[in-house]
């Protein structure tokens, strides 16, 4: 889920300078489209691929006899472009719907009820691209730096899906191969990049890219098995800490976490408000 909101740190999205301006010509847009919404759900997007999806919303709005793109459209075109194509008639079991709702649930909860996250756009469990689910932040404005802290807290939200699938399974599925990967790479690029270990301090373990012939033909790392050791433990000790913070959030707001993944069973897809509103409305329960 949100893989390539990860690009922040080094793209920027120039929808609104470079590209826009030429596509929007030939694209009628209705004046109720918020295309910086569209924008600061695609970083890191190329011209290309922004044309594409406009391209996309264009075909969908003509499809259905609208004269000008709408929002509708617009989002449709974005998911498409970013996670594929969605697969209504993917024929899942019921043990997959309901694995697939509580490991979204898990995610958008820890989303909502940590601080430091992107507000939560939408969480769905219709099947997109080789996605069974997708839970969709959506950050207030364009992201050019990402802090320490906002980096700890998307990892626990990554967490969040396996941990919810413990819970309704007692077991666990191949689901999360995509989360496990994203925040490997991401405790991995805070150790060895970014400079947010203490421990092994501002160094670039990185490497450097070396060139033949105008390609990448591999990384020079220069440092010891021992300085491997200790890299490879910060990446766990990070990605550790995460989960178990996930845990705690989520065991200790169980019936929210239900409350969603029942939701998400019955209306397929709930955007951030909507969850918002579940999670204070069982807070506010707990309480009477
Ligand atoms: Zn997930």
């Amino acid at each position: 889920f949100f893989s390539s909101r990860r690009r922040h740190t080094r793209f920027k999205c120039d929808w609104s300078s470079a590209c826009a301006l030429p596509i929007s010509r030939n694209v009628k847009l209705d004046p109720s489209a918020d295309l910086s919404v569209i924008a600061r759900g695609t970083p890191g997007f190329s011209g290309a691929e922004l044309a594409n999806l406009l391209n996309e919303a264009a075909l969908l709005a003509a499809r259905q006899n609208k004269k000008a793109v709408t929002m509708k459209e617009l989002e449709e075109a974005r998911d498409k472009v970013r996670w594929g194509r969605e697969r209504r008639s993917l024929a899942m079991s019921d043990e997959e719907k309901r694995d697939t709702a509580w490991h979204e649930a898990g995610h958008a909860l820890v989303n909502v009820l940590l601080e430091h996250t992107h507000p939560l756009h939408k969480v769905t469990i219709i099947p997109r691209g080789r996605a069974l689910g997708l839970t969709m932040m959506l950050p207030e404005k364009d992201i050019h730096s990402q802090r320490r802290k906002n980096l700890l807290d998307d990892l626990a939200v990554t967490m969040g899906g396996r941990i919810a699938e413990e819970i309704v399974a007692q077991d666990i599925s191949s689901g999360a191969a995509g989360d496990i990967q994203m925040a490997t790479q991401i405790a991995r690029a805070m150790v060895c990049q970014l400079g947010m270990s203490d421990k092994l301090g501002m160094i670039n373990y990185a490497g450097e890219s070396e060139y033949f012939g105008g390609r990448e033909i591999g990384r020079r790392t220069d440092y010891s098995e021992a300085t491997a050791r200790e890299i490879d433990d910060e990446v766990k000790r990070i990605i550790d800490e995460a989960y178990a913070r996930a845990k705690s959030i989520i065991e200790a707001n169980r019936d929210k976490l239900e409350a969603i993944a029942k939701a998400l069973l019955e209306y397929e897809t709930l955007d951030g408000a909507q969850v918002e509103e579940i999670v204070r409305t069982e807070i506010g329960r707990a309480h009477v």
